[in-house]
């Protein structure tokens, strides 16, 4: 059956440009475009959209992300082996996709594009995580983009929606529902990639709020939430007591017990508790 675009099958592409996987590289490809696509479609309508991409690979996402009518997809690999197999998917889609070679997290790619923007990614699993925390945490909010449609290992995917009480719950949660609503849309088995990586996937769809859920300064809120999450094990009042001689009273003012521990405390506490630490 030839793909939607006329391009060759993935596992072609990867044979006739020697696409074998580096490990170094986080390279787990996803060489069915029926899945791609599903992906690309979790992203939201995107006509209209510009399309970040981090590691297109060989191009399966790219494909489905451009079939699927981004506007535009800037698509940044470091691995210039990819590059001659991303070219023939350019010409395929004239004008609609650029690449970038390069490594994502020296560039600055947003300011590249136009509003509205979506990032879709099949992250390197490396720097999945670097990744997202640079995305939530930009100098100022509205972000320069809308959504975020991401593919991580479960196990991170879980810690960006848990909810207090949890054990996955922690900075990237707090970090991530402050200015988001987060949610798993999809779960991979090891087997959807090639070469099948040792655990599961799942991609998570973050989408932009106009304002923070609950207001606090965002600088002062990454240092409560660091303190008190390094040392999780430990009650509030002892992982925190370098932020304040008073931390006692203002834990008690935030409606936080001070023998809580930092998996227990809601996000509007830990927002309360960075408005006193203001
Ligand atoms: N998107 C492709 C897919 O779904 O089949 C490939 C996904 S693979 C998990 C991750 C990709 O990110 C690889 O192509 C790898 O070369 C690329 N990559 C790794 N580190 C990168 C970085 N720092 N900047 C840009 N691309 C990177």
């Amino acid at each position: 059956m030839s793909a939607i675009d006329g391009l060759p099958p993935l596992r072609e592409v990867i044979a006739s440009h020697g696409l074998s996987a580096r490990k170094s590289l986080g390279q787990n490809f996803l060489l069915d475009l029926n899945l791609t696509a599903k992906i690309a479609r979790q992203a939201g309508d995107l006509s209209g959209m510009d399309v970040l991409e981090v590691g297109p690979g060989p191009g399966g996402l790219t494909r489905g992300l451009l079939a699927e009518g981004a506007r535009k997809v800037l698509a940044v690999e470091k691995d210039t082996r990819c590059l001659p197999a991303l070219a023939e998917i350019a010409e395929a889609y004239p004008d609609r996709l650029e690449v970038i070679s390069g490594d994502a997290l020296e560039l600055d790619l947003l300011s590249r594009l136009t509003p509205p923007v979506a990032i879709c990614a099949n992250l390197p699993y490396n720097v999945g995580t670097e990744l997202l925390v640079r995305w939530l945490t930009p100098e100022a909010w509205p972000p320069q983009w809308q959504t975020l449609t991401l593919m991580f290992q479960r196990e991170v995917a879980e810690r960006i929606v848990a909810t207090p009480g949890s054990k996955a719950y922690g900075r990237l949660a707090v970090l991530a529902q402050w200015r988001c609503d987060a949610r798993i849309v999809l779960s991979l088995p090891p087997g959807a990639f090639t070469p099948p990586p040792k655990v599961s996937s799942a991609v998570v769809h973050l989408k932009a709020l106009p304002e923070p859920r609950f207001e606090a300064d965002r600088k002062v809120l990454e240092r409560v939430v660091a303190a008190a999450f390094n040392q999780r094990r430990k009650m509030m009042r002892a992982s925190l007591k370098g932020l304040a001689p008073d931390i006692e009273d203002k834990l008690h003012t935030a409606g936080i017990l001070p023998t809580e521990r930092a998996e227990q405390v809601s996000l509007e506490q830990f927002c309360a508790l960075a408005r006193l630490l203001a």
